[in-house]
């Protein structure tokens, strides 16, 4: 990556955006439209439609249209294939061009969102592609005179929400596996992160993807995600996202035709630091990473630090050196560590958490600040928050911001009580140097994903989702076909 290349993509004029149905750039019926922020500064980049529901219907239809007349379903695997690789090459081909617009549309540092966004969601297609003619149906130990066969089918139209903190790469993980397997797609990009992924679906086209098989209606979560979510003729809905908007979403489906609901949900990840660990330093440069990058707006985050006693202060001491001492500021600063919260009402909720913080009387050791408010921008200092109690809304609630409690433990089972005291449950972390003791921790520990002597960074080969309410399904892997795909069984008489 170039600074000078970067520096001059931030400045390109970004025209008003347009809705991706049928293959075709066009506004919404009703002609509103939507301001794009930047994080950034706090400056207007542009406008999106703001789709309602005339538009999400139209998009349903022509999915509808697309799937029943075969255009992608009925296409050998082969010339899927090529299509989704064809697509892949030119996502990597736009990388930086992608991920500069991305950045300047929700904030996540350059240096994290080139791999993680364009790179990455690359990387998702390509897998799909390689691996969609790779499935295949059963055949049931049958009594001689029948024959039980079990289909693999595609679920015909796929309704995808998207949140603003990684929008290629979690849009990817719901695009790639739907389309590989021959569905069509609506997709419902975050307001506050739609220019990139619009940008990808554009390019999909351009690839060779058939007219109307991946359509885009941006706008509001209220408006246009509720009518994708209430809609009678999407058969799955994937979303990722918060747990207050995947509960209306399950209410939409009970008030709509019962499609299947797919949730990706929050976490409140704990890291857990035991003594025994000779790693120290490395384990408190991966807790500094695994909370503060993208300003803390990772489903994965370790929001919360157990450490064991006997270390507190002094690992407590190497944590807050490593936070004083990143980079934040401007994300398209090559050296950046650490971006922009991605809205003003975002900004606005992570700083109430703080405040909430100061007013229980809670020892913040560094941070607790708005940071760069000259900027217009919407920064956070890195903020850790020390002797955190568990009945503290900090040990709770998912802040999705720059902040880390902290709180002691002193034996094994106190740390997996600690790390288990949540209503959420997708990642965790583990730093121990004793191998049984990383074993009984993995499998006491209620979270999707298990992270030992590492935090973050699983790819594509595993599956994420989340234990109780941290979501349902996998995205990820071969598990996610499943999602995408109906069983259907044919008992022939022979
Ligand atoms: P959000 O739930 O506010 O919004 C997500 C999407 O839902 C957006 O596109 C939004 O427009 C839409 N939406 C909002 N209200 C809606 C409604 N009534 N009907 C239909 N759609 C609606 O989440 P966010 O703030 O964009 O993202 C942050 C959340 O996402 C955090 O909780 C984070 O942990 C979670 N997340 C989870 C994962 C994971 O893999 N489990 C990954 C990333 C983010």
């Amino acid at each position: 990556m170039d600074q000078c290349a970067i520096d001059t993509l931030r400045h390109e004029a970004i025209s008003p955006q347009s809705l991706l149905i049928d293959g075709r750039n066009i506004p919404s019926v009703n002609g509103e439209t939507l301001a794009v922020i930047s994080p950034i500064d706090g400056s207007v980049l542009s406008t999106i439609p703001q789709a309602d529901t005339a538009d999400v219907d139209l998009a349903v239809s022509v999915a509808r249209k697309s799937f029943e007349k075969g255009l992608w379903a009925k296409q050998a695997p082969a010339a899927r294939k090529n299509v989704l690789y064809k697509w892949a090459d030119l996502i990597e081909a736009n990388a930086l061009e992608l991920a500069v617009l991305g950045v300047r549309d929700n904030g996540t540092e350059i240096s994290m969102a080139y791999k993680a966004e364009p790179l990455s969601a690359a990387a998702t297609i390509r897998y799909y592609a390689e691996a969609l003619d790779k499935v295949y149906g059963d055949i049931a130990n049958t009594p001689g005179d029948v024959l039980g066969l079990v289909h693999t089918e595609p679920v015909g139209v796929v309704g995808a929400i998207i949140p603003w903190n990684f929008p290629l790469m979690i849009g990817a993980w719901k695009i790639g596996p739907a389309l590989a397997l021959g569905n069509s797609v609506v997709l419902k990009p975050s307001e506050t992160a739609s220019l990139s992924l619009i940008k990808m679906c554009q390019l999909a086209h351009e690839a060779g993807l058939p007219e109307g098989v991946l359509n885009v209606v941006t706008g509001s979560g209220a408006v246009t995600g509720k009518a994708l979510a209430q809609s009678m003729d999407v058969d799955v809905l994937a979303f990722t996202g918060s747990g207050f908007v995947g509960r209306k979403l399950l209410e939409y489906s009970a008030q709509s035709n019962l499609k299947r609901v797919y949730l990706e949900l929050g976490g409140k990840g704990p890291h857990i630091v035991f003594a025994d660990s000779e790693k120290l330093e490395e384990a408190a440069r991966a807790v500094v990473s695994g909370i503060f990058r993208n300003a803390g707006q990772v489903c994965v985050a370790g929001s919360r630090l157990l450490v064991q006693k006997d270390i507190q202060s002094e690992f407590v001491q190497r944590i807050r050196e490593l936070a004083e001492a990143m980079k934040l500021g401007d994300p398209l600063d090559l050296k950046t560590q650490m971006g922009a919260l991605n809205s003003s009402d975002h900004l606005s909720k992570v700083l109430s958490y703080i405040e909430r913080t100061k007013s229980e009387g809670l020892e913040i050791i560094t941070g607790g600040n708005q940071a760069l408010p000259q900027s217009g921008g919407f920064y956070v200092e890195p903020t850790i928050v020390n002797n955190v109690a568990p009945q503290s809304s900090l040990f709770r609630d998912e802040v999705f911001g720059p902040v880390l409690s902290v709180t002691p433990f002193e034996s094994e089972e106190e740390a997996i009580a600690l790390a288990n005291d949540s209503d959420l449950g997708l990642a965790s972390g583990v730093w121990t140097d004793n191998l049984s003791r990383a074993h009984r921790m993995v499998a006491a520990i209620r979270t999707g994903v298990v992270h030992v002597n590492t935090y973050g960074g699983a790819d594509g080969t595993v599956p994420l989702g989340g234990h109780k309410q941290s979501g349902n399904g996998q995205d990820k892997s071969l598990l996610a076909f499943d999602k995408f795909t109906n069983k259907k069984t044919a008992w022939i008489k022979l």
